[in-house]
């Protein structure tokens, strides 16, 4: 780290590096701490709110332009059973590649506010049912661009959230150092303290990052979104399985739930005549067998490629045939779909 780059933030950093930042300065150590807790547990919007730091102190940090903010510039609501569903458009700071912009949607279910953040600008895969994969790509996000969607949605709404999920636009694990770090401060007892088990990490299966999410023991919840069951098939949909094919992908699902002793989800795209027939029920179920798993049945919400959306009939269908088997499955629906903020849909459309 390099603290005296103009790049550098208060926001998104450990308490050492701030306290290392503050030492820099020739300010007390502790101050670091102070300022942590500022932005990570208190939510401070502006260098203002940190009140135990000096006038003086304040005015050369904000002379040092060392506290950045991103701000919601759309915001589209739809409502659901147990509240709104919210999609908010945030802008980022230019980078080389231009101008930023990602979403992130606020989903109220029965016991949970659940936050789906972005953890890049666009995405470099290709999913053929995803809209965010046809923008252009942007780069990973700044470990403080990811955890502010959650802060500045918590402030805005004047709500907690209880879960989140890096489900949002991109690849969490094309930036896996920026996206653990950030996890690791959503979960950090002196800011929020978001419980391990209530922060998802999703792949389309990067197997080099998930061995060392394992490697690693990382506390957090993984997903895989794996939507098919036959390897070729799946590289027709999903660029990321030709160098990562489902084979070895569900043999590192299978490393995960061995080494770190819990269920790895499985997300599912269920796509008519692409994925959903007798014999994808059949490897599906053959694959929670021999995996401990939950499964996450997601009905398509896009239409790119003139796919269609399956019927509620069809999904309930697919999913008993698995309940059947013993299957720990569940329909995600599609909150958001009317907004452009179900799961797939990302593509900073004003809905
Ligand atoms: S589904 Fe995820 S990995 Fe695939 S294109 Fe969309 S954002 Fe990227």
């Amino acid at each position: 780290m390099n603290l005296s780059s103009p790049l550098f933030t208060l926001k998104g950093k450990s308490i050492k590096e701030l306290e290392d930042f503050f030492d820099s300065l020739g300010e007390p150590r502790y101050r670091g701490m102070q300022a942590f807790r500022r932005i990570n547990k208190h939510l401070a919007r502006s260098l203002d709110e940190f009140t135990e730091f000096s006038l003086v102190l304040r005015r050369k940090l904000q002379e040092l332009s060392v506290f950045p903010s991103i701000q919601i510039s759309h915001l589209s609501e739809e409502e659901g059973d147990y509240g709104k569903t919210k999609k908010a458009l945030f802008s980022l700071p230019s980078n080389r590649a231009g101008e930023r912009q990602v979403e992130a949607v606020w989903i109220p279910s029965h016991r949970r506010r659940t936050v789906c953040i972005s953890s890049q600008a666009g995405c470099s895969l290709n999913c053929l049912f995803c809209a965010t994969g046809t923008l252009p790509f942007r780069g990973g996000l700044q470990i403080w661009e990811i955890v502010d969607q959650a802060y500045e949605m918590t402030r805005s709404f004047g709500e907690n959230f209880s879960n989140i999920v890096f489900m949002g636009m991109g690849e969490p694990f094309h930036n896996y150092e920026n996206v653990i770090r950030a996890a690791h401060i959503l979960h950090h007892p002196e800011g929020l303290n978001i419980g391990a088990r209530h922060i998802t990490i999703s792949t389309a299966g990067v197997i080099p990052a998930m061995e060392s999410f394992i490697k690693s023991k990382q506390p957090f919840e993984l997903a895989v979104s794996l939507n098919h069951t036959d390897t070729e098939k799946r590289s027709e949909i999903m660029d990321v399985n030709r160098k990562n094919s489902l084979e070895r992908l569900l043999k590192m699902s299978r490393k995960f739930t061995k080494e770190l002793g819990r269920k790895i989800t499985f997300e599912y795209v269920m796509i008519p005549e692409v994925n959903i027939g007798q014999e994808n029920v059949k490897k599906l179920i053959q694959i929670a067998h021999s995996i401990p798993c939950r499964v996450n049945l997601i009905p398509l919400n896009t239409n790119l490629r003139g796919w269609s959306r399956p019927s509620p009939e069809t999904v309930y269908d697919f999913q008993t045939q698995l309940l059947d088997a013993g299957v720990t499955v569940f329909n995600r629906g599609s909150p958001g779909l009317r907004i452009g903020g179900a799961c797939g849909m990302l593509a900073l459309q004003k809905g």
